[in-house]
């Protein structure tokens, strides 16, 4: 029997796609053509409205499409909207994200004919399951699932529930055997990575401090830190992050400018304690990747609140921001909220969408000209190879070098758009 899968979301989603497509690949074979599968699975996403609309729209279509497949809803989408999912696509088995083990199973029911919908919160770790990886140089482990938090726009919230740190002695085995497997590169993702250890007698610093006395030529990509959760450890972060191994990237989003929409979105810090985070690190880092998220159009944000956000921007200069515009979602507190007009809102995510390339532009344009030593782990996904600096920039390559990817090469840096740099190989 044949397996098809589409994966959409975050690492973590990623995570559990790899997971998926390792448990059934024992029994099952994956095809990467959606034609020839008897099974079709849809890992889903729900972070925002587009992305939940798409998917739904997708599923809508590979039922129409394909009246005779069988179709399996995974991740997010099932926990908190399996009756949308039921709409389009009445048939289906869904799988939520915390029943990964129980995919083969579902799999081989609804072959036979039995729907199966397998959801409700649990805390088992996302660890020790066999992996498909998508990338076989990058292994992507969750130290964690759920926060500490509760942004009152969130729906992530309602899926992941209070925080779970998993056990250290599982983490390490985890990375121990993706190294062993051959990645170079580890994606260490949890909803809110700082958070780590709140729950148990341990700190992130110190998990961190464990992971790199792991033996191999590795780096590693920390995920996404909560300023809330970041700002006391900023002192032990910096010193654990003075080891090779760690990528000098943060992703640490600030969602607004202004601290009162922050306090109406019940983001427990402040700008000010957002900006120390980064000031900290830059003094130690003077070019760290710094990557951030912003909301643009949460109820009740003035003009004068956007301009403290767009003031922000333009103080910090960071490399990467993703901007999203704000999207009710049902069960999450902030739907309540009276929306601004989607014409204000539109008209801001462009504005800031727009200074936030400027800069990012601007930025890796001060690049040209250096010699790097990269990491190249993946195909560029407008073709060549890619590979990642000290601080994570994206550096394409031109493809005939296939024989370096997981290597560690010297290239210099000839070019620059806002999203990557370009490099040729030095001679
Ligand atoms: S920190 Fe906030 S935005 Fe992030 S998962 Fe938790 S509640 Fe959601």
């Amino acid at each position: 029997m044949k397996i098809y899968m589409e994966s959409y979301g975050c690492s973590a989603n990623q995570a559990s796609s790899e997971i998926i497509l390792g448990l059934l690949s024992s029994t099952f074979q994956i095809t990467e053509r959606i034609d020839d599968a008897d099974v079709i699975i849809v890992n889903s996403c729900i972070v925002k409205p587009p992305t939940e609309a798409k998917i739904l729209f997708q599923i809508k279509k590979i039922v129409e499409e394909y009246p005779t497949k069988k179709i399996i809803v995974a991740g997010c989408m099932p926990e908190v909207y399996s009756t949308k999912i039921k709409k389009v696509a009445p048939n289906a088995s869904m799988i939520g994200i915390h029943h990964l083990s129980e995919i083969e199973s579902i799999a081989y029911d609804i072959l036979r004919g039995i729907q199966r919908v397998e959801i409700g919160y649990n805390t088992s770790p996302k660890l020790g399951y066999p992996r498909k990886r998508f990338d076989e140089k990058i292994g992507i482990v969750q130290a964690a699932h759920g926060c500490v938090s509760s942004c009152l726009y969130c729906i992530v919230k309602q899926v992941m529930g209070p925080l779970v740190s998993y056990p250290e002695e599982s983490i390490l085995d985890e990375i121990k055997n993706c190294v062993h497997q051959g990645c170079k590169e580890i994606w260490l993702t949890a909803q809110d990575i700082t958070a780590y250890g709140l729950d148990r007698d341990n700190s992130f610093p110190s998990l961190l401090q464990s992971i790199t006395q792991i033996n191999g030529d590795f780096r590693v990509r920390i995920g996404m830190m909560n300023p809330e959760t970041a700002y006391p450890l900023v002192k032990d972060l910096i010193e654990v992050f003075k080891h090779p191994k760690i990528y000098k990237f943060i992703h640490l989003p600030i969602q607004s400018g202004s601290n009162l929409v922050l306090s109406r979105m019940n983001r427990n810090y402040t700008v000010e304690h957002f900006f120390e985070i980064v000031k900290e690190f830059r003094s130690v880092f003077a070019d760290i990747s710094l990557s951030t998220d912003i909301i643009v159009g949460y109820p009740g944000e003035t003009d004068k609140q956007f301009e403290e956000s767009l003031k922000l921007i333009e103080l910090i200069q960071p490399d990467i921001v993703n901007v999203s515009k704000f999207g009710p979602r049902e069960q999450t507190p902030a739907v309540k909220l009276s929306p601004l007009s989607s014409q204000t809102v539109k008209d801001r995510s462009r504005k800031m969408s727009t200074l936030c390339r400027q800069i990012a532009l601007e930025k890796n344009n001060n690049w040209i000209g250096r010699e790097e030593t990269i990491l190249i782990v993946s195909r560029g996904k407008k073709g060549g190879l890619e590979g990642r600096t000290h601080t994570y920039k994206p550096v394409i390559i031109d493809i005939q070098h296939c024989s370096l990817m997981g290597k560690f090469v010297k290239v210099n840096i000839i070019g620059a758009k806002h999203g990557y740099l370009l490099g040729n190989i030095k001679t």
